[in-house]
């Protein structure tokens, strides 16, 4: 540190030697020239040290000059002058130079100034600030780098930097480069601190060049962003896991940068289009030279996300396409697209509305008048049909309320069948009243459906106001048939006794005549007689069922031993079948039945005399019975003229009969078989025939072994 009293005393001591020297040399000595040169001594040193305060040593001194040298002017006239000059020059110099001193402090000043502000700006940086010579050695490192490399200016000034990398060439990387390029930017590496822990830096740094222009080493500035690579490394990581994800999921996706470049695609989208990845997507799905003009990007890169529907011609398949904004780890923004593919979707969808385009084509054009009723009974949809039948525009429906159309005696009953329909109980119809708008009254069959799995119901109405006036003459109609029918069989019961009195004389008269006829008279009375018989089975048989349509037979229950009755009746035909050679075998085991016994002689008296009647001269006649458990099984076959098979199913039926010439001239009525069909029906079992044309016909029936109660019905 300087010490400016000592400079103030020695410019002092100066300038008083000096004084004391003129002093001496002038008045002792009356030596008048040499001495003012030494004056500049202390001048120059004041004009040095104290700039523009040398004038006032060179006056002081100019003063002692003309002073001391005073009393010589008389001596010497040009001794004034001389000494006039020199004090004036003395203060001239001493001027000169303290300007120029000041100029120069000044100028050092503001240099000092610019330094300590650089310094400053070094010291409070924010980045390290390192410089380094041509060798390699630190020469200034600032306390951003003190912070973070852990190491003191001192202990690194003067050092190599390699030791501060992590890789120990990178050192000569980086003076290379900057040598090179005059500059290095933005460099990211890894440094070793002082306690050997990596940081990462980004550094830049410029090459430092002295006055001449060569290069006398390197600055350096950089930064620790272990932090900024950290968080780097996550957002890479958690890209990772995105893709990872991506690349599972269900659906295509993929990835294009704000330049429409494919970043990424996962495998179902690399199945269906193929590996795009790096290629531009408007060029490789669209095969287009400029982004397609419904094309998402904008929005999305502005923050938005996106749903739509596109049709891709080359697949022919619908996708839904949701595109959302994905921030990159440079803080870019990407699109992320997901592809559905809703082809099948669609076309259910497509389907669904044909269907229901149909649906509501049927709903509309059917005959049927039909309404969707809401829960709170409000109508939400109504056909053509129930629009002419309530009188009401679709319009005015809406909202009306279904009961209103109900006729108020019907409403409360109609009411509760709907709640009840809603339960899933009541009966599929209703009957009721519908009042039309302009007051007429339509009968209406109503069905009310519950629509599964909603809590609506549809109602169809059937006008059926015409066929109950029908009904009405049907009832009468039937209530006068069934008056015709008492009559009738009041008629064939009457005239059937009144048919049958005169018979019973007839063929009484005709056997007592018989054994007194002879010859062709005997033949004759025989005849009546035969007649007169078959007149009254027939007789019989129409009565037997006029009692059986009026309910009047009753089955008389007894246990009887069913072979016996089989044998009685072949017994009882056998003269018919050998009077045409035919022969009549029965199979029967011994077995005892409860059933009506008369009636059951019957059954088989009508079969078997049917049989023989429809077989030709030597034919055959089966009878067999079989028991089976709790029922038994009887039929008749025979080798007769069969019967043809869309006759089969009528025979059974009151006065059917096949016609042909056997029935014609057996004079029959086709009664028989219905009493059959009848008595086996009354108890309990079953009657069928079946039978080949020309060759055969076989009557069987099934009956209960035992009958517990009065009837089959
Ligand atoms: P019918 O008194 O006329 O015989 P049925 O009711 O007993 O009346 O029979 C109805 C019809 O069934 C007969 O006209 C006949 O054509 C046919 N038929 C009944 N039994 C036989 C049979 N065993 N073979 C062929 N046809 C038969």
């Amino acid at each position: 540190m300087e010490q400016p009293n000592v400079k103030g005393l020695l410019i002092l001591s100066f300038t008083a030697a000096c004084a004391l020297l003129a002093f001496y040399l002038s008045v002792i000595k009356n030596v008048t020239v040499v001495y003012p040169h030494l004056f500049y001594i202390p001048l120059m040193l004041a004009g040095v040290w104290y700039r523009k305060k040398a004038i006032y040593i060179a006056l002081f001194l100019s003063a002692v000059y003309i002073l001391v040298t005073y009393p010589l002017w008389v001596l010497d006239p040009d001794l004034s002058v001389s000494v006039l000059e020199r004090s004036a020059i003395l203060i001239v110099v001493a001027y000169i130079i303290g300007f120029v001193s000041e100029k120069r402090a000044q100028v050092e000043a503001e240099l000092k100034e610019t330094k300590d502000y650089l310094d400053d700006v070094i010291t409070s940086s924010a980045d390290a600030i390192v410089v380094v010579d041509m060798a390699g050695i630190v020469q200034s490192w600032n306390k951003a780098a003190e912070d973070y490399m852990g190491y003191t200016a001192a202990e690194v000034i003067g050092t190599h930097n390699k030791k501060f990398f992590a890789d120990p060439e990178e050192a000569e990387r980086i003076m290379a480069i900057v040598l090179r390029e005059g500059e290095l930017k933005n460099h990211r590496t890894v440094v070793l601190t002082k306690d050997n822990k990596p940081v990462y830096i980004n550094m830049s740094a410029a090459l430092l060049k002295d006055k001449k222009g060569v290069p006398v080493g390197t600055v350096r500035v950089s930064r620790d962003i272990t932090k900024e690579v950290e968080l780097e490394e996550k957002i890479k990581e958690r890209r990772n896991n995105l893709n990872l994800i991506l690349e599972s999921m269900p659906d295509g996706v993929y990835i294009v940068s704000k330049d429409y470049d494919v970043e990424f695609m996962n495998k179902v989208l690399i199945d269906e289009f193929g590996d795009q990845v790096g290629g531009v997507c408007y060029k490789v799905f669209h095969n287009r030279e400029a982004p397609c003009p419904r094309c998402k990007n904008t929005e999305v890169l502005t923050g938005e996300t996106v749903r739509w529907e596109w049709h891709s011609r080359r697949k022919n398949k619908t996708y839904d396409l949701v595109e959302t904004p994905l921030k990159n780890i440079n803080g870019t923004l990407s699109k992320l697209t997901i592809f559905r593919d809703i082809s099948e979707r669609k076309r259910m969808e497509e389907e669904l509305n044909e269907a229901k385009e149909q649906y509501m084509a049927i709903f509309e054009h059917t005959l049927t008048a039909l309404c969707v009723i809401e829960q709170d009974k409000t109508i939400s949809l109504a056909n053509k049909e129930f629009e002419s039948m309530s009188g009401y525009s679709r319009e005015e429906l809406a909202g009306k309320n279904w009961t209103d159309f109900i006729e108020a005696g019907d409403s409360e009953r109609v009411r509760n069948y709907c709640d009840e329909r809603r339960k899933g109980g009541a009966e599929a119809c209703c009957l009721f009243t519908l009042v039309s708008r302009d007051g007429a009254l339509k009968y209406v069959n109503a069905m009310i459906e519950p629509v599964p799995g909603e809590n609506r119901c549809i109602a169809s109405l059937l006008d059926i106001t015409e066929l109950k006036k029908n009904e009405e003459k049907l009832r009468e109609t039937i209530e006068k048939l069934a008056e015709l029918d008492k009559m009738k069989l009041e008629f064939l019961n009457v005239a059937s006794h009144e048919m049958r009195s005169p018979l019973s004389p007839i063929i009484g008269y005709a056997s007592l005549l018989e054994p007194k006829l002879t010859g062709r008279e005997r033949g004759y009375i025989r005849r009546i007689e035969k007649c007169a018989r078959e007149l009254e089975e027939m007789i019989n048989r129409m009565l037997e069922l006029a009692r059986i349509d009026g309910r009047k037979v009753e089955l008389n229950l007894e246990e009887f031993s069913l072979s016996e009755v089989v044998r009685k009746v072949i017994k009882n035909l056998e003269p018919e079948a050998k009077a045409k050679s035919q022969t009549i075998s029965s199979v029967t085991p011994e077995l005892k039945i409860q059933a009506d016994k008369q009636k059951t002689a019957a059954i088989f008296t009508n079969l078997i005399s049917n049989a023989i009647r429809y077989t030709g001269e030597g034919g055959r006649i089966d009878v067999m019975v079989e028991d089976r458990g709790e029922d038994i099984y009887a039929c008749v076959a025979d080798t007769g003229i069969g019967i043809p098979e869309e006759h089969l199913p009528k025979i059974f039926e009151r006065f059917y009969m096949v016609d042909t010439s056997l029935t014609r001239k057996s004079g029959s009525l086709g009664l028989g078989l219905s009493i059959v069909k009848e008595y086996v029906k009354l108890h309990g079992g079953r009657v069928w025939a079946t039978s080949d044309l020309g060759k055969w016909s076989k009557f069987s029936f099934t009956m209960p072994k035992g009958q517990l109660t009065n009837g089959g019905e």
